[in-house]
């Protein structure tokens, strides 16, 4: 054991990955990246030494480091989390830059729909691209809604001064207004089968098992966004949902058999088919 306490030995006798020991230690000191470099010597106050002990304690535990500190970034913006919502995904980003790339054809001030919010991270990124958009975002959680709306307010207010996002608690379209199209509906659903290994591994154990299984067979909410998109979509309007790694072939199906048109899907940074989607012909 160390005399002194420091941001060097402390680090050094972490069980954690190094960037994991960084990220908590430097949240509860209240430092940057930098700092920790450049005061790695100082000597800390103990309040804030047994702060990050008990972060890293819960970290061993396996919380996620997402929730420990209370935010993750997505799409270079800063979100809010708690263990009401999912833990925004770097490969999530794709849904949004098709999103944002999927409006650019339509006119001006488009209607945007994202089903099961969360965090907001979704909807809220693609009214941060695109400060036209009339977004609307909902989620059968009322206290992901709180999440999101916080994180809305919080991130979008200097971007768009009076254009704030609609929020509606409902499960996927039944609470929004009959008369509401879109000319985009996006949504990272729960697609993960009930009886999947990984809902007992890792993060997944601490966020909302909600968010994450269907409780079936892990596309029985993408069937009930697809059999409710074709009358809340604008002609030509498009519908993009994020799946599981070997769901691509299937959710194309649906799809299809749905009678959307141009039925594909992408790719994220790992080469796997991560999101599919398609325009509905009207
Ligand atoms: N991408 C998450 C995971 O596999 C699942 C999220 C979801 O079901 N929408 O960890």
């Amino acid at each position: 054991m160390d005399l002194v306490d420091t941001v060097a030995t402390l680090l050094r006798a972490s069980p954690l990955p190094a960037l994991e020991a960084r990220i908590l230690l430097g949240h509860a000191l209240g430092w940057r990246r930098t700092e920790l470099i450049t005061r790695a010597d100082v000597a800390l106050d103990q309040q804030k030494v047994a702060a990050f002990r008990d972060l890293e304690a819960r970290r061993v535990a396996g919380e996620p480091v997402a929730q420990l500190i209370g935010s993750r970034e997505f799409f270079g913006l800063d979100f809010e989390v708690t263990r009401d919502v999912l833990i925004p995904r770097p490969e999530t980003e794709l849904l949004v830059e098709t999103a944002v790339q999927a409006l650019e054809g339509r006119a001006a001030r488009p209607r945007v729909l994202d089903l099961g919010t969360g965090t907001g991270a979704i909807a809220v990124s693609i009214a941060w691209s695109r400060p036209d958009a009339r977004v609307w975002a909902v989620d059968r959680s009322a206290e992901a809604l709180a999440v999101a709306a916080r994180n809305a307010t919080r991130l979008l207010e200097p971007k768009r001064p009076g254009g704030e996002l609609q929020f509606a608690q409902s499960d996927w379209y039944a609470a929004l207004d009959a008369a509401l199209v879109f000319d985009v509906i996006v949504s990272n659903p729960p697609y993960i089968a009930s009886g999947d290994p990984h809902l007992s591994q890792g993060d997944l154990r601490f966020e909302p098992r909600g968010a994450l299984t269907d409780e079936a067979d892990g596309l029985s909410a993408i069937r009930a966004i697809v059999a409710g998109a074709p009358s809340r979509l604008l002609q030509n309007g498009v519908l993009w949902m994020e799946h599981g790694y070997d769901q691509a072939e299937a959710v194309r199906s649906i799809l299809a058999a749905h009678g959307f048109a141009d039925v594909s899907s992408a790719c994220d940074l790992a080469g796997i088919e991560r999101i599919s989607g398609g325009r509905w012909p009207g």
